[in-house]
């Protein structure tokens, strides 16, 4: 099932500047299939494809990720494509309508793209790639902003499963997800955008990691970065105890000043703090698609200004970047 995945984004790969991630890619994807042939990843394969094909009357996404409209099909299907695509929960990063179906996540991911969107860049002919990219909400906002070719490394199984549920509905030559750990990737140095969002507070080596998406940049090229941030000087880092908002993989939380000194002495320039947001509970919060607990029971019921572990509540900040 996943084959075509894959061999779809090598044949796009050719004649771009990213040609030379061929050189590994197919080797480390053979490698990733082989460990996944059996368990929860080839059942989750076998519910996508049960997925009817269906007639997708108009696709939308300038504005958010929409495919087709309920009149497409009818009410049998609907209720069938939205039982299939609950197995896949939870649904963290969204939301999604397909058909009609809200998909109704955990994050407005859509907010985040609003804070991030009127910043950076122009993605027109840009060959991007996020870094961490979740069910690939983003993905999807940057091709509706018109980039070239939109790569996405995510390591976790179920949010590739995801990713091709909503391909399905809204095919696309030029948008990839690749189930890997940046780690595994080489400097390809050839990215015009790299994002890497909500990713740096779980990475323990901050610095590598920074590093990592430096080395898949071209001279000139734009970081945008989002990460959990702290009030602070050039000086101030969080270090995150056992648990930061629940979260047990939370490692360093940086003041804005102090993102700001690594990144200009990891070879970045032109470094602007684009915007700073506490999250609320309305971005983060329980819904249908994802019935367990969130950021409201993660928070100080009396002073919702800490974590339950009295940490700072998160608060957000987007920096962008170009490397020099
Ligand atoms: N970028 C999305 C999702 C952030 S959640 C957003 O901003 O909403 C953090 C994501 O990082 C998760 O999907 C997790 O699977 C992924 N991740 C964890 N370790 C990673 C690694 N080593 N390399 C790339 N992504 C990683």
């Amino acid at each position: 099932m996943s084959d075509p995945w894959f061999t779809e984004c090598y044949r796009q790969l050719l004649n771009t500047p990213l040609a030379h991630w061929l050189e590994t890619l197919p080797a480390q994807i053979s490698e990733w299939q082989r460990e996944h042939l059996h368990g929860e990843f080839s059942k989750w394969c076998k519910l996508l494809e049960k997925l009817p094909e269906t007639t997708v009357s108009s696709k939308e996404l300038k504005h958010s990720v929409t495919a087709g409209s309920a009149a497409d099909i009818s009410e049998y299907q609907q209720k069938q494509i939205e039982g299939l695509l609950k197995q896949f929960m939870p649904w963290r990063k969204g939301p999604y309508h397909i058909h009609g179906i809200h998909i109704d996540t955990e994050w407005r991911s859509d907010w985040k793209w609003d804070r991030v969107l009127p910043h950076i860049s122009p993605l027109a002919n840009r060959h991007v790639l996020d870094v961490g990219c979740g069910s690939g909400y983003h993905m999807w906002r940057m091709l509706g902003e018109d980039a070239a070719g939109v790569y996405g490394i995510d390591p976790t199984q179920l949010f590739l499963i995801q990713f091709q549920a909503i391909r399905h509905f809204i095919p696309a030559a030029n948008i990839h997800f690749l189930p890997l750990g940046i780690e595994q990737m080489p400097a390809l140095k050839a990215f015009d955008t790299v994002f890497s969002m909500g990713v740096l507070y779980h990475r323990k080596d901050p610095v590598q990691f920074l590093t990592q998406l430096k080395d898949q940049l071209r001279k000139g090229g734009e970081l945008v970065l989002e990460t959990l941030v702290v009030e602070g000087d050039e000086q101030t880092v969080l270090m995150a105890g056992e648990r930061y908002a629940q979260m047990r993989n939370v490692w360093f939380l940086p003041s804005v000043k102090a993102l700001t000194v690594w990144l200009s002495r990891l070879g970045f320039e032109n470094i602007k703090v684009a915007d700073i947001n506490t999250t609320s509970p309305d971005e983060q919060r329980t819904t249908e698609w994802m019935t367990s607990q969130s950021l409201k029971d993660f928070l100080d019921p009396d002073d919702i200004s800490k974590t339950i572990e009295g940490y700072p509540a998160p608060q957000r900040a987007v920096l962008i970047a170009t490397k020099k």
